[in-house]
């Protein structure tokens, strides 16, 4: 049954949750504060990189069943089902700031308070547990006068896309997970979802939160172990992938999230790691485990910019291309990236910096710009007389380069791959110095 939705915040997550929703027939109205995503949106574009999801809006729209608007209160007082989906970011001290939570749910109070028919509040975005029940639930009941259970309803429901893949990911979810006050918020909710066979967990508020945390400290915590080991592995003279390809043949452990590499960034990880290892601390609790997570990945980006100094010596006047500036491939996002740290270190140490990627250059000149830094458009001009390269971000287009392509426009022969995507022996054949984050030279074993 088509149901009527308003979505409190129209970013990554609350533009493809409403995208999709209505891709399913519900009647979806996302609201933002920022007036240009609002434009965007209603002609059709979206403000951000997505694969999918411009055609999407297209079709959506062109049905009548998604539009956005900066009129939180018109949108609330339609829906049914109120979504928020508004940013958690980290506080200095690693902390979640829940302050855009907090002034959506005065918003949504606000509004309950003259509203005649029920609707059931759901929270999207990461909170640190207890928040649904304690912090938003509270926030409306005092602004509306009303009683959750009674007078509305109240559910949390977490999101797990992926960036770069959020559409497909968020239409084929490995599972839903529900967690509500009662059983007519969970009903409310699930009937969104009807359209996917994936397995509905059906849980509480507080029990949904805490599963997003902890997925997805899991996975960034496994990034962390096979960095430890690839760097070990260095010392050694043996290759990561190797040992990643053995532990991973265990379907106890699985390959996934088993590449080493320069760490991992975005929007997500970094932040929700440091909130529940904040939380479980202010708890009394403290979890060591996601502290040592946090401190490897924070070394890690270095690694690369270490590999590059045992083969170059000093950086100063060098010349140093650095492929991939987004997070991660397929995303212009460039939160928590590793391609930051490693081109500060960079050109804190002397060197000229040359940056590519394919879309991420403009929000990257939002947070790196330096006179030894320049960026460029396309490969050639990036690794034109360039003394090394440093492989940051695997986007397909620089997994294809050739060793052949490399070594005609680089005036240098020193390759760095941060990701592990090329062939080590194809590039020593054509004469280029390969290092690769958990690939130890042979000749240069510390045992
Ligand atoms: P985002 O910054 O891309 O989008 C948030 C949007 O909310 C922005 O457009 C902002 O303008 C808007 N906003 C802020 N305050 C508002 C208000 N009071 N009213 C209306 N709009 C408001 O953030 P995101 O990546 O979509 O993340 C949102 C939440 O989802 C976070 O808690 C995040 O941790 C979680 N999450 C993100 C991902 C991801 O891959 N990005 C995945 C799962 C969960």
């Amino acid at each position: 049954m088509s149901k009527k939705v308003a979505m409190i915040g129209a970013g990554y997550v609350g533009l493809v949750t409403g995208a999709c929703f209505a891709s399913q027939g519900h009647r979806v109205i996302c609201v933002d504060v920022v007036p240009e995503k609002v434009e965007q949106i209603n002609a059709g574009i979206t403000p951000i990189f997505e694969p999918g999801l411009e055609d999407l809006l297209t079709h959506t729209r062109s049905e009548g069943l998604l539009n956005a608007t900066l009129d939180a209160v018109s949108a609330i007082k339609e829906a049914e089902l109120v979504f928020i989906a508004v940013p958690t970011p980290s506080k200095e001290d690693g902390s979640i700031d829940l302050s855009f939570v907090e002034e959506a749910s005065h918003t949504i109070g606000r509004t309950l308070k003259e509203a005649e028919h029920w609707k059931t509040i759901v929270v999207k975005s990461t909170v640190v547990p207890g928040t649904t029940e304690n912090i938003v639930g509270k926030i409306i009941e005092e602004e509306s006068g009303k009683k959750r259970g009674a007078d509305f309803g109240l559910a949390m429901n977490p999101e797990f896309l992926k960036e770069g893949k959020a559409v497909e990911d968020f239409l084929n979810p490995d599972r839903v997970v529900i967690g509500a006050i009662d059983p007519k918020s969970f009903d409310e909710v699930k009937a969104l979802y009807e359209w996917t066979e994936a397995p509905v967990l059906k849980t509480t508020p507080t029990t949904a939160e805490l599963i997003k945390y902890a997925a997805n400290s899991f996975l960034a915590m496994k990034i962390s172990f096979i960095n430890e080991i690839a760097n070990y592995c260095e010392l050694l003279g043996v290759d990561v992938s190797e040992v990643a390809q053995g532990i991973g043949l265990d379907e106890r452990i699985s390959p996934k999230f088993l590449r080493a590499g320069a760490g991992f960034g975005g929007s997500c990880f970094p932040k929700d790691v440091a909130a529940l290892y904040s939380h479980s601390k202010h708890l009394g609790r403290e979890m060591r485990l996601l502290k040592a997570t946090l401190e490897v990945n924070k070394r890690q980006p270095l690694r690369t910019v270490e590999l590059l100094r045992e083969e170059i010596g000093a950086l100063t006047e060098k010349s140093i291309a650095v492929l991939g500036l987004a997070f991660k491939p397929d995303t212009d996002d460039m939160r928590e990236a590793a391609s930051i740290p490693i081109i500060r270190k960079l050109i804190e140490e002397g060197a000229m910096v040359k940056a590519t990627d394919p879309i991420a250059i403009p929000n990257a000149q939002k947070i790196l710009s330096h006179s030894n830094l320049e960026y460029y458009e396309t490969i050639s001009d990036t690794l034109k007389n360039t003394d090394a390269l440093i492989l940051v971000t695997e986007w397909e287009m620089f997994k294809q380069l050739t060793p052949l392509e490399i070594k005609s426009l680089m005036r240098g022969n020193i390759v760095i791959d941060g990701r592990r995507v090329w062939k080590p022996e194809l590039f020593q054949k054509h004469g280029l110095i390969y290092r690769g984050i958990g690939l130890g030279r042979r000749d240069n074993k510390s045992i």
